[in-house]
């Protein structure tokens, strides 16, 4: 159908532009209901603005997905506030909704998110790695990247994080390690990889450390992240099972089709779909996407991890926040995070990133689940069976192809401008085109919210407004402090 013909059809439906008091009230399509398409909407519609939002899946949430079947709430995404602070722009809500938070680190760094003292490394026949071993090679490991800085320095042109460690180890063989140790060395870049849900001969040396991270470390969501989705999508019109095919926009018009042929007709719509979406190219664009975004598209990666939750009948594992296996590649590390300690609920959750959390989707999930509990019997010999599992697939879910965003290498520097630039009536979200905080929940709530206030303000100077309606949440301001279970 072609644009132009949209006042005269008959077939409107969501976005129908309606009167108001003599006014036209602007309407705006929000594709994907996840934290950023829900932001954006919650931001329109405080604003008065006609908002539907168009889900695919049969739930809310996205890469926010509380899970309650093992009787207590699990993150089978996104689980940690980055950024236990004030600045964190999610802390009024999570403040208002007196969420509790376990910190798991005080660290503001990208590269762990526990701290040393809570770690138990156990090597692959089950002996555990004494702490010694364990803290020395985590200094060696930060003595190795800081050495990756200067070849950073020295190379304009970018390279990987292991080549540029590969680099530093011939340098300096003084800081190869043998052995066990070698084996911890390689968990350390296993949880580095964790960070960046992709490997190190993918992530960017120019880029690994540049993150904007907020300060107060890392807070685990004790009640999980679904109660932050449910607050903020309260009298949003949220319709699932709707999946985006088809996205035309002219004649400032957004002409939305779904499955089955549904069209839906707005001013703008706003675009929040996961990046492994678009790389797919599982939405078409009339016009088609101009070469700059196509490219834009192409030029950053998605990361993949999964987890993998085992709720037991009896705790047979020691109180530390995480139980790490060692191996003699990062690959073949792995580590468990014990729920039992910050929620007090039995359940370890296994996590999983780069082409082993690809790999691991190429079981089913009963042989992903024998799988973690063969490492877990080689720690703990008298480990009981589990009595519940889930097994997270983000790699191969067609409504995300991917868990985030991460820098590959060789990145272009304005990949994110370009992201995030508009198309016309045509606004981009998620957590891929964050300003600072890519591959996060808050990055994508901000980014939300950016695009919902960059598609006001289009759509008021359009329709010749002079005042632009500010963005306005309920709760920005509060005096209540964040609840932190662990200082
Ligand atoms: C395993 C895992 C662990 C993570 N851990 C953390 C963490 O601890 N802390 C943290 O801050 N972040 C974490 N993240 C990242 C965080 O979850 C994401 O950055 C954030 O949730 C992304 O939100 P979003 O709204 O941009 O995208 P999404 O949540 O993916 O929302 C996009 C929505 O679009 C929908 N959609 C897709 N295709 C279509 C279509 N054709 N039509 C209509 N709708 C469509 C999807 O179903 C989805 O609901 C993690 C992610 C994963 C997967």
């Amino acid at each position: 159908m072609d644009p132009k013909d949209l006042f005269s059809a008959n077939l409107l439906d969501g976005g129908i532009a309606t009167c108001i008091e003599g006014q036209h009230t602007p309407s705006v399509i929000v594709i994907g209901a996840g934290i950023s398409g829900i932001a954006a909407a919650r931001s329109l519609y405080d604003a008065s603005f006609k908002v539907t939002v168009l889900e695919s899946r049969g739930r809310r949430g996205g890469r926010i997905h509380t899970d309650y079947s093992l009787g207590c709430p699990v993150d089978m995404g996104a689980s940690w506030l980055h950024g236990v602070c004030n600045e964190n722009p999610l802390a009024p809500l999570i403040r208002r909704l007196g969420l509790t938070l376990y910190r798991t680190s005080g660290d503001n760094s990208v590269l762990y998110d526990h701290d040393l003292e809570s770690y138990m490394l156990f090597n692959i026949d089950g002996s555990q790695v004494p702490q010694e071993t364990v803290v020395e090679i985590g200094e060696t490991f930060k003595r190795i990247l800081e050495e990756t800085g200067k070849v950073r320095d020295e190379h304009p042109d970018d390279m990987s994080v292991s080549q540029a460690i590969s680099i530093v180890l011939d340098r300096h063989p003084e800081l190869r390690q043998n052995g066990l140790a070698h084996e911890v060395l390689q968990w350390y870049i296993c949880r580095m990889e964790a960070w960046f849900a992709a490997d190190a001969d993918m992530i960017s040396l120019q880029t690994w450390d540049q993150e904007n991270v907020l300060s107060g470390g890392h807070g685990l969501m004790m009640q999980g992240y679904g109660p932050v989705i449910n607050a903020l999508a309260n009298d949003i019109d949220v319709r699932l099972n709707h999946r985006v095919t088809k996205i035309s926009n002219g004649y400032n018009k957004v002409m939305v089709t779904v499955e089955g042929g549904r069209i839906f007709i707005a001013d703008s719509a706003i675009i929040t779909v996961p990046l492994g979406i678009l790389k797919a190219n599982l939405i078409e664009f009339e016009p088609k996407l101009p070469d700059w975004k196509v490219s834009a598209i192409a030029d950053l990666g998605v990361g993949n991890e999964n987890k993998i939750a085992l709720r037991f009948d009896n705790v047979f594992w020691p109180n530390v926040e995480l139980l790490g296996v060692v191996a003699p590649s990062s690959y073949a590390c792995g580590y468990f995070l014990n729920l039992h300690k910050a929620t007090g609920n039995p359940v370890l959750v296994y996590m999983a990133a780069g082409r082993f959390a690809y790999d691991l989707e190429k079981l089913s999930d009963e042989s992903a689940a024998n799988f973690v509990m063969q490492q877990l019997k080689k720690m703990f010999p008298d480990a009981s069976e589990p009595v519940q599992y889930l097994v997270s697939h983000w790699g191969t879910d067609p409504d995300s192809l991917g868990c985030y965003s991460y820098d590959l290498v060789g990145k272009p520097t304005d990949v994110y401008d370009k992201l995030r630039a508009p198309l016309g009536n045509l606004f981009f979200g998620g957590e891929a085109v964050s300003i600072d905080n890519q591959g996060s929940v808050h990055g994508a709530y901000s980014a939300g919210v950016m695009a919902a206030e960059n598609c006001q303000r289009y759509i008021l100077e359009n329709q010749g407004h002079v005042d632009i309606v500010s963005v306005r949440h309920e709760v920005l301001a509060s005096t209540i402090p964040l609840q932190i279970s662990r200082m």
